[in-house]
């Protein structure tokens, strides 16, 4: 019977992928793959016969192509190996369901049509941003957007917090046809990071290293500067926070304890 698992190869080659994830490979009929590069594609390779790049459904140089279309033209793809009950195995770059749906979408698809389909957690590029930096995001907490999405709908930062934008380089295209944004669009994003931010408060431009032999880039920069920083595909935008946590006192006052009680 067809099966589909969907596995993270975590962002670093070879290194931040699980064992399970690996048994997975070696047992898929397929292996459909969506990875930062070749060397990660090739590596798979040495698990399993069958590895099939899903890169090709992006558009191609000249072509102008929407993501959804994009996405749902994989899913159908790797679909129709379940329906002819292989098992089949997606593997994507980071955690596989963490910003990002193809993932989310074939495990829907498959379930409906009473396969089994399950998601196995991968390391993703913001689990290696708190290790590259040393943060521990519990230290008062964190909220995480997809740039676009921060811009377009009403979030709100919460300034005692860390602020994570992914797809930092995409911000403001809402078209889904483009790689990149606009140097005015993030001028705008600026702007609009402004109402919580001051222009000059420190943000972190990060990406992990794909590869061991790479040292990841960790470039801080004034907010103000952002528009013309070099954004890439990779790139990840920390905002740190910018005000202290502040106590609760109505909520000290309602536990019965002070200040002073708390170490
Ligand atoms: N599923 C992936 C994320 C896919 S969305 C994961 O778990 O990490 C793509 C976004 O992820 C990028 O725009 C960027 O914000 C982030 N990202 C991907 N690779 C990265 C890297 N090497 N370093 C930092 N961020 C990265």
């Amino acid at each position: 019977h067809g099966q589909l698992i969907c596995v993270g190869t975590g962002i670093q080659l070879a290194g931040q992928i699980g064992q399970l994830s690996i048994s997975y490979i070696e047992l898929a009929d397929v292996v459909f793959s969506l990875v930062p590069d070749g060397f990660t594609d090739r590596w798979l390779s040495t698990f399993n016969d069958d590895v099939r790049s899903l890169q090709p459904y992006y558009a191609q140089a000249g072509e102008i192509k929407n993501r959804r279309d994009s996405y749902q033209q994989m899913v159908d793809v790797m679909l129709a190996e379940v329906r002819a009950n292989k098992i089949v195995v997606c593997a994507l770059y980071g955690h596989p369901g963490v910003f990002s749906c193809v993932s989310h979408m074939a495990i829907e698809q498959a379930t409906l049509l009473g396969f089994s389909a399950k998601m196995l957690a991968g390391v993703s590029a913001e689990a290696c941003l708190w290790a590259d930096l040393g943060i521990d995001p519990g230290g008062s907490g964190h909220q995480s957007y997809e740039a676009t999405q921060f811009m377009l709908y009403q979030h709100v930062p919460n300034r005692c917090a860390h602020l994570v934008l992914w797809q930092i380089a995409l911000a403001g295209e809402h078209t889904l046809t483009q790689f990149g944004t606009t140097k005015a669009r993030i001028q705008i994003l600026v702007e609009h990071l402004s109402q919580w931010y001051s222009l000059e408060h420190e943000v972190v431009i990060y990406e992990a290293a794909n590869l061991a032999v790479q040292s990841p880039r960790v470039e801080r920069i004034a907010l103000a500067d952002l528009p013309d920083a070099r954004l890439t595909t990779i790139s990840t935008l920390l905002i740190p926070p910018q005000q202290a946590l502040a106590l609760n006192p109505a909520m000290l006052a309602k536990l019965g304890i002070s200040e002073m009680d708390l170490g």
